[in-house]
């Protein structure tokens, strides 16, 4: 059994314009120990679907499908009490993108973790304050006994970053969910963090979902990578699979779009149009409307997710009976560029 298996998983807001399907149908598990990449454009329902996970969705959004099995229990049953004094913080953790709008700027950094530990483990102060201090620590912060004693606006910004991990391991979570955590940070700290998150998997043998608009940061740390278009899951498979071989046009157009050591800022080939409304989806396959290779019956009817290869699979039509089979890819990948060409062989 999975540590976390989300199934059909629905998310809708339902807002005066019409209902927003942000997520809608998705399906994924995460592996002990394992990350797991959930990649996309902004606005294809990476973050609403993690905060769905922990019942953290608002009115007028409403999970109004699927489930959430964490360790075999289903969280969309949980009422809030059991999410907020069982789940979140204790089982699973989250870290976002902005740490001073998750830091308290009112209390010093040892005392917001030391809070949390108290609040679930049965501890005195004194040993909950020494296991903030070790943590500090463990996420490399030098000096931790006197940072401890520090307030967050005294922390540089990947100080800050580095404290939120910390709160997030105070008490050894097995799930770690990242929502785009180095986002605001500059290339240098952004490196040096998506090391401590290399480093955290291996101490704390902890599970991850590592939320992210950019495939190049995924390779840092991903096991796996979930590749979400307008609420739905387009293409899935191990990251090093996905990176050399990947099925999906919208993985593909992703690929070509994001900068890496073999591929130069001139080379990059932006996708082309942006991300159609979640409240009236295209019909069909969502991305049909940005598909280079769509066909006709693209309009008429969602695309399963296609095994393509061992644990992989794409949502894409070429792959089912009806398609050809060969996405044409060749005619619309640039060459050089690692995907198309090589991406559209079978
Ligand atoms: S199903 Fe059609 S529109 Fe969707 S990705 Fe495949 S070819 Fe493109």
């Amino acid at each position: 059994m999975a540590l976390l298996e989300v199934e059909d998983l629905r998310t809708y807001f339902y807002t005066e314009e019409g209902i927003v399907q942000a997520v809608d149908g998705v399906s994924f598990e995460v592996e002990r120990g394992e990350t797991l990449g959930l990649v996309g454009e902004s606005g294809a329902g990476k973050s609403v679907a993690v905060k769905s996970l922990l019942g953290l969705i608002r009115p007028p959004g409403h999970v109004v499908d699927g489930s959430v099995r964490f360790k075999g229990d289903d969280l969309t049953e949980y009422s809030e009490a059991q999410l907020r004094n069982q789940v979140r913080g204790t089982e699973i953790s989250v870290i976002f993108q902005d740490p001073m709008s998750a830091l308290n700027p009112v209390f010093t950094v040892g005392t917001q973790i030391s809070e949390i530990i108290e609040h679930h483990r049965d501890v005195t102060h004194e040993a909950a304050w020494s296991r903030a201090v070790e943590l500090l620590d463990d996420v490399g912060i030098p000096d931790p006994a006197e940072r401890a004693d520090q307030y967050p606006h005294e922390f540089s910004g990947g100080m800050q970053q580095r404290a939120l991990i910390a709160m997030a391991l105070s008490c050894e979570p097995d799930l770690i969910i990242a929502d785009e955590p180095t986002t605001a940070l500059d290339v240098t700290i952004q490196a040096q963090i998506l090391d401590l998150f290399d480093d955290i998997k291996t101490k704390y043998d902890t599970s991850m979902i590592y939320v992210t608009h950019d495939l190049g940061v995924v390779r840092e740390v991903c096991d796996r990578v979930s590749v979400m278009y307008l609420g739905e899951i387009a293409e899935s498979a191990p990251y090093e699979e996905l990176y050399r071989n990947p099925k999906h046009p919208y993985t593909q157009a992703l690929l070509r779009s994001t900068v890496s050591a073999d591929r130069r800022t001139e080379d990059l080939d932006p996708i082309e149009g942006s991300m159609p409304s979640a409240i009236h989806p295209p019909s069909g396959c969502r991305y049909r409307t940005r598909c280079p290779v769509a066909f006709e019956d693209c309009s008429r009817g969602e695309p399963p997710r296609f095994d393509v290869g061992p644990d992989h699979d794409a949502a894409c039509l070429h792959y089912g009976d009806g398609g050809d089979g060969d996405p044409k890819l060749h005619e619309t990948g640039r060459p050089g560029t690692g995907v198309g060409g090589t991406g559209g062989d079978r």
